[in-house]
């Protein structure tokens, strides 16, 4: 359940996620179009991504240079893919070199397009249409559904398929009448396929590490031949001190049907700290599983083997995973026969956590919580409850019985599971914590319970932030009013911030932890659904500060300073 943390949703724009994209509250700006430009830039707070590389082998190095070139390559074909009219929009808009016509250039750069992701793709640069197609470039412009649904229950079972395909365009066949025709990427995109491959078989001879050089090869090798699944293996089988993930991935774009992939790249580098961590974590999971504060029936005697986590610090990203809000996390592949035979594996991006943890975070926390708490918030405190918050969702109950009949959380929860476990996740996270602090089983400087209080409080307010709509910013909405009904978090009167009183939130979050994960076991849906009608709401004192939050940043704007070095041969 990425997506802050959306698993759910494949790919999860992690904290910052994609519910900003739904219409919130929060983007509300007055006048819209070219005006206020500079403001609506100024919603991604700019920062440099460095990350240290001395550890990294000269070969690796070298590697490295290759595949930041090729995340270069996917810019090229997501610009592509966005629209037909961008390429040629793009090289005029870079061309004006007035202060305004730079100013519209920067933001599209942000956008990847002439329409802003934050104001619900509305147009800033004149002349373009009003709205980007739904279909993107994927399809004829004056296709239908209809059309497309015609064509496609035409052709024989394995051409249909590829019509319905991750990896292939629509286009009108030429010289064929009006007619549509399949078009593989690999013909499609395939001088910049082929720039791509050479270059990641550039890096594939390079690199020093096995299951990196398997990687580059099978890649470059579908970047050519249109096959991705052994690719897609071998990425799940990574293991290695560069950490990439490059080519065709989330469908988002596709708004017709959801169909088509969007190139794409992450270049990092494995945080062995951040690692370490996670072993440490995942190593004590069964331990943590057998406490919870449920009745020992509903726990689970042998967890079964979790996907995969790895924690990056992200070098550079290329193509869609440039636009607008930056990702922080994700889930792959997207490929069911891979998921079903393989597995999927999340990635964690460590460093771009940490900026928008000081560029939003820390300015939210100035204004939400009272000083003294304040001063305890930190970053390895909000790193560590979101790893706890991933590891979580894969304990507590899932298939459960109900009345002798076999069913599982998700099927009796419907349309409150997601809101509902995430809160699970987040709430059974501090448990975890507490749990391993009380048995001296995480020993670090930053992460005393008060910490760990005043940096989750802060999050609060950063998660239902971007609207109760969406499952975690409802599932924290309802954490924050059960903690607050506890006397676990308190409102300074004087001024408005917030305090936690660490003797109550310890035994109100142990509380919570049972009751959800209580209901779920049980399989309860009007338990749960009475839960969140009376708790996942906004109430005066939550929006009276949400309101104070007016021009914070929304997301940040990342300046690749060690890729630009690299690339620079520095
Ligand atoms: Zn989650």
């Amino acid at each position: 359940m990425l997506k802050r943390d959306g698993i759910a949703v494949k790919r999860l724009l992690v904290v910052f996620g994609l519910s900003l994209v739904a219409g919130s509250s929060l983007m509300l700006l007055p006048a819209s179009g070219e005006d206020n430009l500079k403001r609506k830039m100024d919603r991604f707070a700019p920062i440099e991504l460095k990350v240290d590389l001395t550890s990294l082998p000269k070969a690796e190095q070298s590697a490295l240079a290759k595949l930041i070139q090729a995340a270069q390559v996917m810019d090229r074909i997501y610009l592509r893919q966005v629209w037909p009219g961008n390429p040629a929009l793009a090289a005029r808009l870079e061309k004006d070199k007035s202060p305004r016509g730079q100013e519209i250039w920067q933001y599209f750069q942000i956008n990847r397009g002439p329409w802003s992701e934050l104001d619900g793709g509305e147009p800033f640069v004149s002349g373009v249409p009003a709205t980007r197609p739904p279909g993107a470039n994927y399809y004829p412009e004056d296709m239908s559904k209809e059309e497309f649904d015609t064509f496609a229950n035409s052709l024989p079972e394995a051409e249909r398929q590829k019509a319905t395909g991750f990896f292939y365009t629509i286009r009108r066949a030429p010289g064929g009448g009006n007619r549509l025709t399949t078009v593989p990427y690999s013909d499609e995109y395939r001088q910049e396929l082929r720039e791509a491959s050479e270059l990641l078989k550039q890096a594939a001879g390079l690199t020093q590490t096995p299951s990196l050089k398997s990687y580059l090869e099978k890649r470059a090798a579908a970047f050519q031949s249109n096959d991705y699944y052994e690719s897609d293996v071998a990425w799940l089988e990574l293991d290695s001190p560069i950490d990439v993930t490059i080519g065709p991935y989330e469908t988002y774009m596709d708004e017709l049907f959801g169909y088509k992939a969007a190139f794409e790249a992450f270049v990092g580098l494995r945080d062995e700290a951040e690692s370490r961590k996670l072993a440490l974590l995942t190593q004590h999971l069964q331990e943590i599983e057998n406490n919870l504060p449920i009745d020992p029936r509903y726990r689970n005697p042998k967890l079964g083997a979790l996907a995969p986590i790895r924690v990056i610090d992200e070098i550079i990203v290329g193509g869609e995973a440039r636009k607008g809000v930056q990702t922080a996390a994700f889930n792959l592949p997207n490929d069911e026969r891979v998921i079903r035979e393989k597995g999927s594996k999340r990635v964690m991006l460590r460093n771009v956590q940490e900026a928008k943890f000081q560029k939003i975070l820390v300015p939210i926390s100035k204004i939400a919580v009272a000083s003294e708490p304040r001063s305890l918030v930190n970053f390895e405190a909000f790193f560590t409850h979101i790893l706890a918050h991933e590891l979580m969702h894969g304990l507590g109950p899932h298939d459960i019985e109900v009345n002798g009949r076999k069913t599982s959380v998700r099927e009796e929860m419907k349309e409150l599971y997601s809101a509902f476990e995430e809160a699970k996740a987040d709430i059974s996270g501090l448990f975890a914590l507490q749990y391993l602090i009380d048995h001296r089983l995480l020993n670090l400087d930053r992460l005393s319970e008060p910490a760990i209080y005043a940096t989750y409080l802060a999050g609060v307010f950063r998660s239902v932030r971007f609207g109760i709509n969406e499952a975690h910013g409802r599932g924290m909405a309802l954490q924050f009013n059960f903690l607050m009904d506890e006397g676990a978090i308190a409102q300074d009167p004087s001024n408005g911030t917030f305090r936690v009183d660490v003797k109550k939130m310890k035994a109100a979050t142990t509380k919570l932890t049972g009751q959800i994960l209580t209901i779920q076991a049980q399989g309860d849906y009007a338990k749960a659904k009475e839960l969140l009608d009376r708790l996942a709401v906004i109430r005066p004192a939550m929006q009276q500060t949400l309101d104070k939050f007016g021009d914070l940043p929304v997301d940040i704007r990342p300046v690749f300073t060690t890729a630009n070095q690299v690339a620079a041969g520095k």
